[in-house]
C-alpha cells in the first residue's frame, strides 16, 4: 500500500517509509491511497473471529506485500496479548476498557504495533542504520512507547518530557526501564519538548548522523491500529439488527477517534462518533460555528487530551471530503470542564459502582449528551486509560481503587534521567550517545 502526504506536495511513499518517516517532507500527514471495503460475510459473521483474525483483516490491506502475511500475524498476536473486554453500564452504555495493557492507555497497541513493524524492516540491517525514536510527551505517550519499544534490537528511544510536569505514575514509566531507553528530563513545558523534537528534525548534523523518527500518533503505524477496538467491540457488545451505534472518544489529538472512522469505511456499521473533550475543544467550536479557531491548551484533570489543535483532524476532513455537513452527520461534538468532569466521576462511582479515570469520565458525559436527542442509540465509551494512573484526583472520590501490577511494579523502581537544558545539550547527547 502507498501513502500520499495530505498537503500534496511530496511523492507517494511505502508503508515502510511513511513508518520510518513519520511526516511527510512537505509536513502533511500520511494517508492511505486506497481504503478497500472487507466482505459483508466478514462483519455479518464478526463474532466467530477471534482478535487476531479481526486485527489481519482490518489492518493487511495497509501494508500490502511489505511484511508476509506470517510475519505480520506473529506481530499481531505478539502485539495483542491482552484483554479490551466490555464492562456494562446498563443495556444501552457500556465502556471498552483499553487499559489493560503494559502502561494501561489505550496507547500501547499503536506503540507496540509500530515498534514490531520497525523492528521487522530493521532486522536485516546493520548496527550503523541503527533508528532513533524521538518522543516528546505530556504524560501516557512516553510510556506506550518506551514500554513498546523496550528492547527492540537496533531501535534507541529518546523521550523528552518537562520536569514537574508529569504524575508520579507516568514518570515512573518513563524513567525505570534503562536499557535501550533513556528519558531527557526537561526544565520547561511539554510545548518546550515538543519544539526541540521539531528542530532535531529539521537539524543538518543530526540528520546526516543519526536516521531519526518520531513516535506519536501522525505516525501511520501508531495510528491505524486503533481501528482494532472498533471491530472487537462491535463484535462484543452483540447488537441486534434495528440497533443504531455511537462510540464515544475521549478525543484529545483526535488520532483515536479518526481512526474509528477508517474502520466505519472499512464497512464497520457505525452511526455516529460522539467526540468527548474536554474544555480543549477547538473542533466542538468549529462544528458549531464554522469557524476553526485554534488556541494554546489550557490544563485539566483530563490531561491527555489537553491539546489545542488536534493534528489528526486533517485526516478526518479528508474521510468526509472535505464537506462540513457529512463531517456534522457522522460526528457529534461536546464539552465539559473540570467540574463537570468530577461530577461525571462521581455519578459513576455512586449510581453505577463503576470507577472511571478522568478521561473515559469525559465519555461518559458525552454519552449522556448525546442520548438526550438520540434515545434510541446503544453507545459504547471508549475507556481509555486505567484510573490508577490519575489516582491523585480519583482517590478523592473513593476508597476502593485498586493499583494494578502493572503499576505497583513500577511505583518502587529507581528513577533514571539525563536533565537537558536547552537545545544544544540535547543535540549533543544525541551525537554522543
Ligand atoms: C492520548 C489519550 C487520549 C486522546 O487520544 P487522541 O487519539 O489523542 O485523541 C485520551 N485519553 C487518554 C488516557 C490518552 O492517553
Amino acid at each position: 500500500m502507498n501513502y500520499y502526504s495530505l498537503n500534496k506536495k511530496s511523492s507517494n511513499v511505502t508503508f515502510k517509509e511513511a513508518l520510518i518517516k513519520g511526516l511527510a517532507p512537505d509536513k502533511g500527514l500520511y494517508f492511505p491511497e486506497k481504503i478497500n471495503k472487507l466482505s459483508e460475510s466478514f462483519i455479518a459473521n464478526i463474532n466467530n473471529y477471534s482478535n487476531e483474525e479481526i486485527a489481519y483483516e482490518c489492518i493487511h490491506q495497509f501494508i500490502g506485500s511489505e511484511i508476509p502475511e506470517s510475519d505480520l500475524r506473529k506481530i499481531i498476536t505478539d502485539v495483542l496479548s491482552f484483554d479490551f473486554p466490555l464492562t456494562k453500564l446498563n443495556d444501552q452504555i457500556s465502556f471498552l476498557e483499553l487499559f489493560h495493557g503494559p502502561t494501561m492507555a489505550f496507547k500501547d497497541v499503536g506503540a507496540r504495533f509500530m515498534a514490531r513493524c520497525l523492528a521487522y524492516f530493521l532486522k536485516n540491517q546493520d548496527e550503523k542504520k541503527s533508528v532513533t525514536v524521538l518522543v516528546a510527551t505530556s504524560g501516557d505517550t512516553g510510556g506506550a512507547v518506551a514500554s513498546g519499544f523496550y528492547k527492540v534490537k537496533g531501535i534507541k528511544v529518546v523521550i523528552l518530557y518537562p520536569k514537574g510536569k508529569v504524575s508520579n505514575v507516568q514518570e515512573k514509566q518513563l524513567t525505570t526501564l534503562g536499557e535501550n531507553i533513556t528519558a531527557l528530563e526537561v526544565d520547561g513545558t511539554f510545548d518546550d519538548c515538543q519544539a526541540m523534537v521539531k528542530k532535531a528534525f529539521l537539524d543538518e548534523d543530526l540528520s546526516n548522523n543519526i536516521n531519526l523518527t518520531s513516535a506519536n500518533s501522525i505516525n501511520i503505524a501508531r495510528w491505524l491500529p486503533q481501528m482494532f477496538y472498533f471491530f472487537f467491540s462491535y463484535r462484543d457488545f452483540k447488537l441486534s439488527h434495528s440497533d443504531k451505534i455511537a462510540f464515544s472518544v475521549p478525543s484529545g489529538n483526535f488520532g483515536n477517534i479518526c481512526a474509528g472512522m477508517m474502520a466505519k469505511e472499512m464497512g464497520l456499521p457505525i452511526n455516529k462518533f460522539i467526540a468527548s473533550n474536554n474544555i480543549n475543544d477547538v473542533v466542538n467550536r468549529y462544528l458549531k460555528t464554522k469557524i476553526y479557531d485554534a488556541k494554546p491548551s489550557i490544563q485539566t484533570i483530563s490531561n491527555a487530551m489537553d491539546v489545542g489543535d488536534p493534528s489528526n483532524f486533517v485526516r478526518i476532513i479528508n474521510i468526509y471530503k472535505n464537506d462540513f455537513n457529512l463531517i456534522k452527520n457522522n460526528l457529534h461534538t461536546c464539552s465539559f470542564t473540570d467540574d463537570e468532569t468530577v461530577e461525571g466521576i462521581k455519578e459513576l462511582i455512586n449510581k453505577f459502582n463503576y470507577i472511571p479515570d478522568p478521561h473515559g469520565a469525559v465519555g461518559f458525559l458525552g454519552v449522556k449528551d448525546f442520548i438526550e436527542s438520540n434515545p434510541n442509540y446503544k453507545c459504547i465509551i471508549l475507556e481509555t486509560a486505567h484510573p490508577a494512573k490519575f489516582s491523585e484526583v480519583i482517590n478523592l472520590y473513593t476508597d476502593n481503587l485498586v493499583v494494578p501490577d502493572q503499576i505497583s511494579s513500577v511505583i518502587n523502581k529507581k528513577k533514571k534521567s539525563v536533565e537537558i537544558d536547552g537545545f544544544l545539550a540535547f543535540k549533543n547527547f544525541l551525537l554522543d550517545s
